[in-house]
């Protein structure tokens, strides 16, 4: 069975539940029933981080909302970092709203040490694996980037640059490991860290490695985006272990 048909599994199940109304938005709006919808799949565990959710055209049915209520209540999600779209592929569960297991006193030292185990090497199987639609979206985050005036917004552009490349991997057991890894991204002590080494000359640093490991993604150079990316996680841990 693959994925994709499993998750088809899980919305099935899920229509049957909306057969006795439980998502109706007629109470509550479309935002609430589709926050209801989501996190009861994720409480009953059918539903994980970088799960499909159905299209906009299938929320209008399963939660009997007008089309524009959908996509502002995705777009609220979306903003809050709960889910993320992608163009030409589909709309994604991040970690936020995932219960899978990620200890909780990962200390930053412990995820740092994780990352640079995992994202070198999915950075350089992304360089070989990367289709059109990835980059243009990679390029995107990337921009977005580089545009972000404060901490909040580069943060959740740069989480989503980094997802966004393991997505490139197509691989869906890489997807999965990555948003396990990245879910401690959410505990507060890395949030709390982050936020206190955070400064404007730091975020355009990282920027500009974040360019690099794109341009080498775009060049499809595995070895150059293993690099690029094992030098832009040294630098999160140093400023992460370092000054405060
Ligand atoms: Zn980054």
């Amino acid at each position: 069975m693959g994925f994709n048909t499993f998750l088809l599994g899980i919305f099935g199940s899920l229509l049957v539940q909306i057969g006795s109304s439980c998502y109706s938005s007629l109470m509550t709006g479309a935002d609430q029933a589709l926050r209801a919808m989501l996190q009861d799949g994720i409480a009953a565990g059918t539903f994980r981080a970088g799960a499909k959710l159905p299209t906009e055209r299938e929320l209008v049915e399963m939660l009997a909302a007008s089309r524009p209520s959908v996509r502002k209540a995705l777009s609220q999600l979306e903003r809050e970092g709960l889910i993320t779209r992608q163009v030409g592929r589909g709309t994604f569960l991040t970690s936020t709203m995932s219960p899978d297991a990620v200890p909780v006193d990962s200390s930053p030292a412990t995820i740092m040490q994780a990352r640079l185990v995992f994202e070198p090497s999915i950075a350089s199987t992304a360089a070989l694996t990367a289709t059109a639609v990835d980059l243009e979206t990679l390029e995107r985050y990337l921009n977005e980037g580089g545009k972000s005036a404060d901490f909040e917004s580069f943060e959740s552009w740069d989480a989503k640059l980094h997802r966004a490349i393991a997505v490139a991997t197509q691989n869906d057991l890489l997807i999965r490991m990555f948003d396990v890894m990245n879910a401690a991204r959410d505990l507060p002590v890395w949030g709390l860290r982050k936020r206190q080494t955070s400064t404007p000359e730091r975020r355009r640093q990282y920027h500009h490695e974040h360019e690099q490991i794109l341009k080498a993604l775009q060049d499809r150079d595995p070895e150059g985006a293993e690099h690029a990316m094992r030098v832009h996680l040294r630098q999160v841990g140093d400023a992460l272990s370092g000054g405060a």
